[in-house]
């Protein structure tokens, strides 16, 4: 069995370490932070807990948020835009979608790792191949050799350089903010709530609390001077509820802003013994709620392609071949999205997210199943083994 190190301790390092743990490898992964608690929910759609069943862990992930069937979307005066009936959303998906803090995902993914795999604070600073593996500078100036890498290092992967050489990293022009409200929303209201060139989800977390998200145009690195929650509560005063309420049961100090960026997308995911997974391999804007889903499928079908070969350069290998087209339609689809929503002038972007109200239901539901339904996750056969 070979040894592996992760770089990364986000959702596809730590999916990625169980996938390769639970095949005999021995496991290392590495990370940059020593507080790597994140605030904030996370959706967690059908397609991704079909591949954390494969994990192991989907029950656990079920048990441990709230479960989600509505996807409605009004207009920032409470006119419903698109109101899907619940058991028509199960339906297509195969089950509802789980709400969780992210905290609590990540406790989930390291629990289900050896004692001491993860070592936290120290950062990938260097890769370079040799003739065995993998060798590997840290910030703590050790050098690691390895058989193989898998980069999970997020946007700013050091593992996708090393793989492709100068990503560009350019500011979308819009910036997000995320909380948790610690009141219980009308379940039929999940989904999203939207206004001229702004942005707000709100989705039940369980039965007392509430995951929200706004998003709108701002200048990069900005910052609200008398708060953020305050300048939310101020812009949204007059959307439908329950918006203000919701902002009003949120704590200050939790709430996140996180200005939205896009990177060149790594046209290499693997070479030899180094692979790419999550973020690092194909980051993507947050509108459809699928980047740490689509880094759990890549942790699931990479675990599944070493059961098809024992040699990990050619597993890395069909592991690519078989991911990227999936990946890269979700990535276009973000973009498109995230681009429509901040259209200028603002009259623009109201028109067109109007406009979604003429697409018949059946259409939207059938294109939802086709990226977060349970059986949109796939598993390679050994049909899709490479040919070595
Ligand atoms: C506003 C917003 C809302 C979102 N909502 C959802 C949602 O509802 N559902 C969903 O599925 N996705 C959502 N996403 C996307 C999701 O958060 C990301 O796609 C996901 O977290 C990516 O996980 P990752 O592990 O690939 O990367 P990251 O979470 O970025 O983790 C990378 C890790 O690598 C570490 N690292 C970086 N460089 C190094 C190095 N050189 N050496 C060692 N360690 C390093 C970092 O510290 C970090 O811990 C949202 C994103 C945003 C911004």
């Amino acid at each position: 069995m070979a040894e592996i190190a992760v770089a990364g301790a986000g959702i596809a390092g730590l999916a990625t370490a169980v996938a390769l743990t639970q095949r005999g490898h021995s496991v290392t992964v590495i990370e940059e932070r020593l507080d790597t608690t994140s605030g904030a929910g996370i959706s967690i759609w059908p397609n991704a807990l079909a591949a954390l069943d494969h994990l192991g862990l989907g029950d656990q992930v079920r048990c441990a948020g709230g479960r989600v069937a509505a996807g409605a979307i009004r207009w920032k005066d409470g006119t419903w835009l698109r109101r899907p009936a619940p058991e028509r959303i199960v339906t297509a998906l195969g089950e509802p979608l789980v709400v969780l803090q992210r905290v609590v995902l990540r406790d989930i993914l390291a629990a289900a790792l050896p004692p001491g795999t993860v070592i936290d604070g120290t950062a990938v600073r260097q890769v370079s191949t040799t003739r065995t593996g993998v060798r590997l500078e840290l910030s703590d100036s050790t050098v690691r050799e390895t058989d193989a890498l898998v980069g999970a290092d997020g946007t700013r992967s050091v593992v996708a350089r090393h793989l492709n050489g100068p990503l560009g990293h350019r500011y979308a022009g819009y910036t997000a903010w995320r909380g948790v409200a610690q009141i219980a929303v009308d379940p039929d209201v999940a989904g999203e709530t939207m206004g001229p060139g702004r942005e707000v989800g709100h989705v039940p977390m369980g039965t007392d609390r509430t995951y929200w998200f706004a998003s709108e145009r701002a200048v990069e690195a900005g910052s609200a001077p008398h708060g953020e929650l305050a300048y939310l509560q101020t812009t949204l005063a007059s959307w439908a509820d329950p918006i203000p309420a919701m902002l009003a049961a949120t704590e200050p100090a939790e709430v996140l802003r996180n200005d939205l960026y896009d990177r060149d997308p790594a046209r290499c995911w693997s070479k030899g013994s180094v692979a790419l997974v999550g973020d690092a391999a194909h980051p993507m804007r947050p509108h459809l709620g699928q980047g740490g889903c689509q880094a759990l499928e890549d942790a699931a079908v990479l675990g599944a392609f070493l059961d098809l070969t024992a040699d990990l350069p050619h597993a890395f290998r069909g592991y690519q071949a078989f991911r990227r087209r999936r990946v890269a339609a979700i990535v276009r689809e973000s973009r498109l999205i995230g681009r429509v929503v901040n259209l200028r002038p603002v009259l623009l972007s109201a028109l067109a997210t109007r406009a979604t109200v003429l697409l018949p239901e059946v259409v939207v539901t059938r294109h939802l199943a086709s990226i977060a339904s349970r059986s949109a996750f796939r598993l390679p056969t050994r049909d899709d083994a490479p040919s070595a």
